[in-house]
């Protein structure tokens, strides 16, 4: 491979369901590498086999990569030169190819039945030896008239030796090569044909995907030789385990849907960043690499052998940090996006409101799911509507009765009427210094509890400066009579 060459590579999915963690941090992968090295990075959709299509995949996939801020220079609706990005519009590519190689004495219509197939493979299973098709050419050739399948014919049985960028050199024997299906009768191609055929002509230079392909490495190496091509750059990324690194990911783990993340309120970009990480590391001790630090930083010599875990808790660390990023605004919105009906219906719901509570609520949460449990949970609801609670809440610990606390509520209640409810900071300052004499738990307790009904919330001046004034001296009224009562 001409090291010099510009940079191509791919992302293959077939459209059989939905886009997993594995297939993304592949895109990841590929999409990075391109970007770093100026390069083109294609999105190509490998629809060869019908049955196992399911509909909606196409779509959904590009959906999940567009979320994800992975964009494709060529793909199924900008094709470019390509003709179509999609297998199925590229038969007769294919056949084109199968043509050559049938002329080269290369390929040959499998003239067996299914039965009759299915016997030499029990024969040899019987016998205690490999099956191999190759030990099965038919004696004289048919012409392929399109209708049998059309069978590699591998030129030379050897070991095959090659290098993988990320795994060194590698090796495999004889019995990994044999005479493999390239076009099925119904004229489509097989994964191994076509996939080589496309990497050929779109001038893929490198081919990143998982190790589950290095099995039948040798069987490309074969077609690379027969069709006398030059080999790509092929990359084999590390497996994604699980959060004990020690089994692969399993579904109930995280091997979910992409977009399934986008509901649980991962950004994207925190989710790239985290992708990023699993089997790649920069080479130092950088963990946040927002914006276009990630493609700048990425290179194939950090990409791991072994295998990286998908730890679910780093994910919320990181969606955290970069929530932790955004402004107000976004949060306001974020939070809203995430809240309960039984929230929203609230009577005292206000966007104003929401839009104050909303910085208290990211010191804690990480996530879309956080905030709903949170919210069910209550600890939301005094923003929105009167606390009730039991009036003995309004005892400080160090209070022999609740009695002690209603001349600090009345007192702060005449600071606060005076006060600037700007900020939290002028609500503090308007308070402290009282604060200060008759002691911060003696004044401060019972306030925050008359404002959230709650034994945990945020400290009274966020709680004063999410309600306002009016309904702060309100609920701190409703305090003070509940003590008189
Ligand atoms: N269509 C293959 C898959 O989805 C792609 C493998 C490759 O990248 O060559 O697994």
């Amino acid at each position: 491979m001409d090291h010099n060459k510009k940079v191509v590579t791919r992302f293959a999915p077939s459209p059989t369901g939905f886009l997993h963690i594995g297939g993304v941090r592949t895109a990841l992968f590929a999409y990075l590498f391109a970007r770093k090295n100026n390069g083109t990075f294609i999105l190509r959709i490998e629809d060869t086999d019908k049955n196992r299509e399911v509909e909606g995949s196409i779509e959904h996939i590009k959906k999940s990569l567009t979320w994800l801020g992975i964009d494709w220079d060529f793909g199924p609706n900008n094709p470019g030169e390509f003709v179509s990005c999609l297998q199925s519009d590229r038969l007769t590519i294919y056949k084109k190819y199968a043509e050559k190689l049938v002329a080269k004495g290369l390929a040959y219509p499998d003239p067996y039945t299914e039965e009759e197939t299915a016997k030499f493979r029990e024969q040899a299973e019987a016998e205690g030896r490999p099956f191999l098709f190759r030990n099965h050419r038919p004696e004289t050739i048919e012409e392929w008239d399109g209708t049998r399948p059309l069978r590699f014919r591998v030129p030379e049985i050897k070991r095959y030796e090659w290098n993988d960028a990320v795994r060194g050199k590698l090796t495999a024997g004889e019995e990994m090569l044999d005479d493999f299906i390239i076009l099925k009768s119904d004229g489509y191609p097989t994964y191994n044909f076509a996939h080589i055929i496309d990497d050929l002509e779109m001038g893929v230079t490198h081919v990143m995907r998982g190790e589950e392909f290095i099995s039948s490495t040798p069987r490309f190496l074969s077609l690379y030789d027969a069709l006398e091509i030059e080999r790509p750059i092929l990359v084999t990324l590390p497996p994604i385990m699980g959060p004990d690194g020690k089994k692969k990911l399993s579904k109930r783990d995280g091997a979910k849907d992409l977009l399934d993340f986008e509901k649980d309120g991962y950004l994207p970009e925190a989710m790239r960043n985290f992708l990023a990480l699993i089997g790649w590391n920069p080479g130092t001790d950088q963990e946040i690499f927002p914006d276009k630090e990630l493609e700048n930083a990425f290179s194939l010599e950090k990409i791991q052998r072994s295998g990286g875990a998908f730890n679910e808790e780093k994910l919320c660390w990181m969606n955290k940090k970069y929530l932790e990023l955004k402004d107000d605004a976004f949060k306001a919105n974020y939070f809203e996006d995430s809240l309960p009906e039984s929230i929203k219906s609230l009577p005292q719901y206000s966007t104003e409101r929401l839009t104050k509570l909303a910085p208290t609520v990211f010191e804690r949460i990480h996530n879309k799911v956080e905030i709903v449990a949170a919210a069910e949970a209550g600890e939301y609801s005094y923003a929105f509507s009167i606390p009730s609670y039991d009036t003995e809440l309004l005892k400080w610990k160090n209070d022999d009765s609740v009695a002690s606390a209603l001349p600090r509520l009345e007192k702060a209640m005449t600071f606060l009427e005076q006060a600037d409810f700007g900020s939290e900071e002028t609500i503090k300052n308007a308070l402290w210094d009282y604060a200060e004499v008759v002691g911060r738990g003696e004044v401060l307790w019972p306030l925050r509890a008359a404002l959230s009904g709650l034994k945990q919330s945020p400290n009274p001046f966020s709680l004063a400066f999410i309600l306002g004034k009016e309904e702060t001296l309100s609920r701190i009224k409703t305090a003070c009579d509940k003590i008189s009562a």
